[in-house]
């Protein structure tokens, strides 16, 4: 094994938006991310990839571009060892100088009946791109069906979890289906079906109020069901059953209802709060490992400008990176964020925005919201290709083909 043994500076595992942000951000140290996949998906632009609006390829950023300075190790982390400071990617075992720990957060699973097996995950590239093209098939479905009942049930779509990924991807692809019709005249005069779920006494909760207010007044305009202080009790293929016994015939069943850490941080012997998150200390430094350090949504990060930790969001990751990226290179200084606001898109031409204490909705929410993401996605060629592709989908309709078919090739024999 010692032959086999390499020597890595920074290992960083987890190339999404904290991992990433820290080996482009690390100046005069060599970082090695180990990652499954070669880019960096940038999650808040993951509902317009959905929708059709952004060509899925410019919601992520490959990773060799963002963190020309870093190695790239594509793998799955398997093993630690805190005492060797080794660990072991797909069978390589590697000893670092620091370790940092990205590994961000898993969807958050519950035992209700059925969801495992019918609930449709948002949280990867290729959850949305299925998600799309499962509305699409939808579509089609509904056009061929015999009947009302089976036609009423194509066209109802439930999402639970009712956080910025569950009311955007909502709303973005209510937003496909409406523009999608236009090519389904017999469909026009069925009733869609929008319904959202959620446990909390609000949507968007993490959002000021009269801003999660205003895109429930905005749902609701459009038709979409709100359904609050409400749990799912079961899913089915065909039905969904709400806590309160409201039965819906569906056959889509959107699972957002929040996210997890890493179920392999338990394995890896790293300090966790009751909820699996990785202790760190103010500096990022995980408590007990001077040379190991953890951010991002699989950690608990106490915020110097906060009464709170941080939540799970790419903005406070983002910050995060920046600060451990200067932790690692120079005097270790806390970590502290104030936030600067939140946005949220709402579909075609409707955003929620709050920023230094102003808040914009409507056309100027949209068009804030658009520009914050521009603003913090790396690279200008990927932030001209997604400027490209909105001014496209501003000028032209929608694509509506249903591409289920990519990445699956028929066999040749
Ligand atoms: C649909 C959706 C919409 C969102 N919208 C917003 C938004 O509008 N605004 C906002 O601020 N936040 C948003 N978020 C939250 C945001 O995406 C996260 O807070 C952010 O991505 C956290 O960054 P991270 O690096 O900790 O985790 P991630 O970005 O998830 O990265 C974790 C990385 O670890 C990798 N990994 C996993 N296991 C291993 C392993 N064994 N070995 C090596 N690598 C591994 C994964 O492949 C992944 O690349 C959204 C999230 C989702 C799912």
């Amino acid at each position: 094994m010692a032959q086999s043994l390499e020597e890595r500076d920074v290992l960083v595992i987890g190339g999404g938006v904290a991992g990433g942000y820290v080996a482009r951000l690390l100046r005069g140290r060599r970082a090695t991310i180990v990652s499954p996949e070669n880019f960096m998906l940038y999650t808040p632009l993951l509902p317009e990839a959905a929708s059709g609006t952004l060509e899925p390829r410019h919601t992520v950023v490959p990773l060799r571009a963002m963190c020309p300075g870093a190695d790239l190790l594509l793998g799955r982390a398997e093993r630690l060892d805190l005492e060797a400071r080794t660990a072991t990617v797909d069978g390589r075992t590697m000893h670092w100088r620091d370790l940092v720990v990205a590994l961000g957060a898993v969807p958050r699973t519950l035992p209700i009946p059925g969801l495992a097996e019918h609930g449709l995950a948002f949280k990867s590239l290729a959850d949305a791109i299925y998600l799309r093209n499962h509305v699409l098939q939808q579509l089609e479905a509904a056009d061929g069906a015999l009947d009302d009942g089976e036609r009423s049930r194509h066209l109802t779509f439930v999402f639970v979890g009712a956080g910025y990924a569950g009311v955007e991807a909502l709303a973005e692809l209510s937003d496909l289906v409406e523009d999608a019709l236009r090519y389904y005249p017999r469909l026009r005069t069925t009733r869609r079906r929008w319904v959202l779920v959620d446990a909390a006494p609000r949507i968007l909760s993490e959002i000021p109020s009269p801003l999660g207010d205003y895109a429930a007044a905005e749902l609701r305009s459009r038709g979409t069901e709100i359904h609050v202080d409400t749990t799912l009790a079961s899913v089915s293929a065909h039905e969904v059953v709400l806590g309160d016994e409201t039965r819906i015939p569906t056959d889509t069943l959107v699972w957002t209802a929040g996210v997890a850490p890493n179920p392999l941080l338990r394995e890896w012997g790293l300090p966790l709060d009751e909820r699996g998150r990785v202790e760190v200390d103010e500096l990022l430094r995980v408590r007990g490992h001077e040379h190991v350090w953890a951010l991002g949504d699989c950690a608990r990060v106490p915020n110097a400008r906060s009464d709170m930790p941080d939540p799970p969001t790419c903005q406070h990751a983002l910050r995060q990176a920046r600060r451990l990226a200067k932790n690692l290179t120079g005097p270790p200084k806390p970590y502290g964020y104030r936030m600067l606001g939140q946005v949220a898109t709402l579909g075609r031409h409707k955003g929620i925005a709050e920023v230094l204490g102003l808040r914009f909705r409507g056309f100027l929410g949209w068009w804030v919201t658009r520009s914050y993401h521009l603003y913090q996605l790396p690279l200008a060629q990927r932030k001209l290709r997604v400027v490209a592709d909105w001014t496209v989908a501003l000028l032209f309709r929608r694509d509506i083909a249903e591409l289920g078919q990519l990445g699956h090739p028929e066999r040749l024999g």
